[in-house]
């Protein structure tokens, strides 16, 4: 078997890894980094736009008055105190310096408007990349000439760890077995939203109704071996919830652009009871609207009736797309906040109807049959929203005035479902400031660091509205894990 020597593995080369990987570099430590698949930058790199950051040098230039007080304040009382303060604590307070340490290393940022419509009024907080491939390509380079080794499709099998010293780290890189002597091991491998049976063992709704738009090679590997050394993995479970999505049942690549934007929209939202049980415009609060689905059983329907559908087809909305940003290096476009008309909409819900995620009934008894609805609840809950339209107040649950505009009244009625969506896992191993990895009574396990999803403490339920938080998690804990790890060599 092949062996090879460092001082520091990291396994996992997504923005916690990277982030980990160069900081040990740049404190002197030889450092390995391994990436299961075959390009580095997992979900902070394909999906992240940006990042969080209190009291950036780009904030206070732009006079946004955001310090990372005022971050601490709102993140400890977001999560109800169930979170770890200390680790929070280091992470916020970080977060403005990683801005600069990135831009430093090649991948810069810029302060936009916060993404969602609804966090307007929140100071900016939103570090958006800019060039963002290139710039992850930069930091690779910098860790390159600092030394640092890739290894691209290599993965971790197990680690020979005895007295609190790790002597080797088995992986397979390139099918072959190889050992790496080390004295640390970083664990940035991501979560495990890609593990089928973890997810089933964690999440509170049924797996079906669950799209996952996270990093699918992120399988638990870090956190299975940590519990194996005895970690504390009681902060598993939490899931980031992100909005939510109507999916084919047999094609996940499905796509449709007219049933996309009427899902972000604040129509009649109905549960799996033929309930309604949210002020729909919350569409506009990605994180809230994620939750409530969840919470919910993982999914619900919107209603359109045909004269619903006849206004569409011809007539421009004034409301917003809820997806729609504020990404200005993106597009440079400003929001519009105006959707349709689709003149092709009974086509597109067809297209749903056929993907097997939509139903088209004349009647609501027979939308209540296919859907098993209780015939007299979804009769109750449409009389109901019907009645709030024309009085033009929402006295169930103060959905905003402006959406109160489509009674649900003549069929044909078309219900789409939309399901519960995710990122990926963020509650993982517990940790301390510094990453360390804890056990079962709160100790260090000497050596071993557990960082971004991974990691549990920043979260207790659910990831919170503050934009960019859990990229910001994710490099700061890498970094603060790299500088910790290779100054106590
Ligand atoms: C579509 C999408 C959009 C997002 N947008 C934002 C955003 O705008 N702002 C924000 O704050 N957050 C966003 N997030 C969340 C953010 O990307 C994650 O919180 C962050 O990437 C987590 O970092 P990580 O290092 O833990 O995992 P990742 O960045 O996913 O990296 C994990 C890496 O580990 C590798 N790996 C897995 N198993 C092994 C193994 N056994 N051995 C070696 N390598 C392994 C994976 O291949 C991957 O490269 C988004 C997520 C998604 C999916």
């Amino acid at each position: 078997m092949k062996q090879l020597k460092t001082d520091i593995v990291v396994v996992g080369a997504g923005a916690s890894g990277i982030g980990a990987a160069l900081s040990a570099a740049e404190n002197n430590a030889r450092v390995i980094l391994l990436e299961k698949g075959n390009k580095f930058g997992g979900a902070g790199m394909f999906g992240a736009q940006g990042l969080f950051a209190a009291g950036s040098r780009l904030q206070k230039a732009s006079h946004i008055n955001y310090s990372p007080k005022d971050a601490y304040v709102e993140m400890v009382n977001y999560t109800h105190y169930r979170s770890n303060t200390r680790l929070t604590k280091a992470i916020i307070d970080k977060s403005a310096d990683t801005i600069d340490w990135l831009a430093k290393n090649g991948l810069q940022t810029e302060l936009v408007n916060n993404t969602q419509e609804v966090h307007q009024n929140h100071p900016r907080v939103y570090h958006q990349y800019i060039d963002k491939f290139n710039g992850f390509q930069r930091l690779m380079n910098h860790f390159a000439s600092l030394g640092g080794q890739l290894l691209t499709d290599a993965s971790i099998n197990s680690i020979d760890y005895v007295d609190g010293n790790i002597m080797h780290v088995t992986i397979t890189h390139n099918d072959a077995k190889q050992q790496i002597d080390c004295s640390k091991v970083i664990f940035a491998d991501g979560g495990f939203v890609g593990n089928h049976k973890m997810v089933d063992s964690y999440l509170t709704i049924d797996r079906d109704y669950l799209y996952s738009m996270g990093e699918r090679k992120a399988t638990g590997d870090g956190i299975q071996i940590l519990a194996q050394l005895n970690a504390d993995t009681s902060g598993l479970g939490v899931f980031e919830n992100h909005a939510a999505s109507v999916v084919s049942k047999t094609d996940p690549k499905w796509h449709n652009d007219t049933i996309f934007t009427l899902t972000n929209l604040p129509f009649l939202w109905l549960n799996r009871r033929g309930q309604r049980f949210v002020n729909e415009d919350i569409v506009y609060d990605f994180a809230l609207w994620g939750n409530i689905t969840y919470t919910n059983g993982g999914y619900y329907y919107f209603i359109l009736d045909q004269p619903t559908i006849d206004y569409l087809k011809t007539h421009r909305l004034d409301w917003t797309d809820s997806f729609e940003r504020t990404f200005k290096t993106l597009s440079h476009q400003d929001m519009t906040h105006t959707v349709g008309p689709f003149p092709t909409i009974e086509k597109d819900l067809q297209d749903a109807i056929n993907e097997g995620a939509a139903v088209k009934e004349q009647t609501l008894a027979q939308i209540a049959n296919t859907l098993n609805f209780d015939y007299n609840t979804i009769q109750q809950t449409v009389l109901e929203y019907n009645q709030i339209i024309n009085s033009g107040f929402d006295s169930d649950f103060n959905k905003s005035e402006e959406f109160l505009q489509f009674p649900v009244s003549q069929g044909p009625f078309y219900a789409v479902q939309a399901q519960s969506t995710t990122l990926g896992t963020i509650g993982g191993i517990a940790v301390d400031e510094a990453l360390h990895v804890l056990d079962k009574n709160g100790q260090i396990i000497p050596n071993l660091y557990a960082t971004g999803n991974n990691a549990s403490g920043m979260y207790d339920t659910s990831y919170p509205t503050l934009e960019g938080i859990s990229c910001a998690f994710a490099w700061n804990s890498g970094r603060i894990a790299g500088e910790d790890a290779a100054k106590s060599l």
